[in-house]
């Protein structure tokens, strides 16, 4: 079994995701905001696509949708806790329940806190989870409807998930998240060296994701946190920063 993850940069620094069953050829895609670039790398892979798999309501993730369906026919899924203000759902699932995607099986982890409806999409498969705007490269999310207990939940959730899985977030922010993250880490050596591979990303014209839970684990702090109320006060911090 496997499952191949490939990032396709949009707008300005979103990424939406290519999921593609290495078994079947079965193809799904994470946050569609942007459809002309997606039906252009869609096509150059075989121009097939069963399954929208949505994290969140945002604009940046969703926008494309209707004309990304239109095009391949296929099925979109999202959170039935916020079917209202998702683009129409085929499948609406919650926490623990499963989509399928040729051989592989993905499973919803519901995250709220920059969202109250934000899902992750676990595929063991990869292992992969996407997770839209929850977890980030050395950061998270802004709490636009929760608060810091409900995040800390959300990456305490995402941190128990296997070391080697692969983290497909929803931005490329990863070296303005370094900038704060070694501000308030300064001597953590796996930061240090996890930052200077992703300058020599960026110079190189290249995604620095997906990371891992277990790079992530190591050199981020939202994850370091102890508890919600840290968690609460660097997501203040870094809104300032
Ligand atoms: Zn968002
Ligand atoms: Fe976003």
């Amino acid at each position: 079994m496997t499952l191949h993850a490939t990032p396709i940069p949009i707008l300005k620094d979103n990424y939406a995701w290519l999921l593609q069953d290495g078994d079947s050829g079965a193809t799904a895609l994470v946050d569609p905001a942007e459809a002309a670039p997606l039906i252009a790398a869609i096509a150059a892979r075989g121009g097939r696509l069963d399954l929208i798999l949505l994290t969140h309501h945002h604009a940046d993730h969703v926008a494309g949708t209707e004309e990304v369906r239109a095009r391949f026919g296929c099925a979109v899924a999202g959170a039935r806790d916020d079917a209202d203000r998702l683009p129409p759902l085929d499948i609406a699932l919650g926490e623990g329940e499963e989509v399928t995607l040729g051989t592989a099986r993905g499973r919803v982890i519901a995250t709220p806190g920059h969202t109250r409806g934000h899902i992750a999409w676990f595929f063991p498969a990869g292992p992969l989870v996407a997770c839209g705007d929850t977890l980030f490269s050395l950061g998270c999310g802004r709490l636009f409807e929760g608060k810091a207990e409900d995040m800390f939940a959300s990456l305490a959730k995402l941190a128990a998930l296997p070391g080697e899985t692969l983290v497909c977030c929803g931005h490329e922010y990863t070296l303005a998240n370094a900038r704060f993250a070694r501000s308030v880490d300064p001597d953590n050596a796996a930061l240090h060296a996890r930052v200077a591979e992703a300058e020599r990303q960026r110079a190189a014209g290249l995604p620095t994701v997906p990371t891992t839970i277990a790079l992530e684990r190591a050199t981020n702090p939202f994850l370091r946190a102890a508890d919600a109320a840290t968690l609460g006060m660097l997501r203040a911090r870094k809104d300032n920063f």
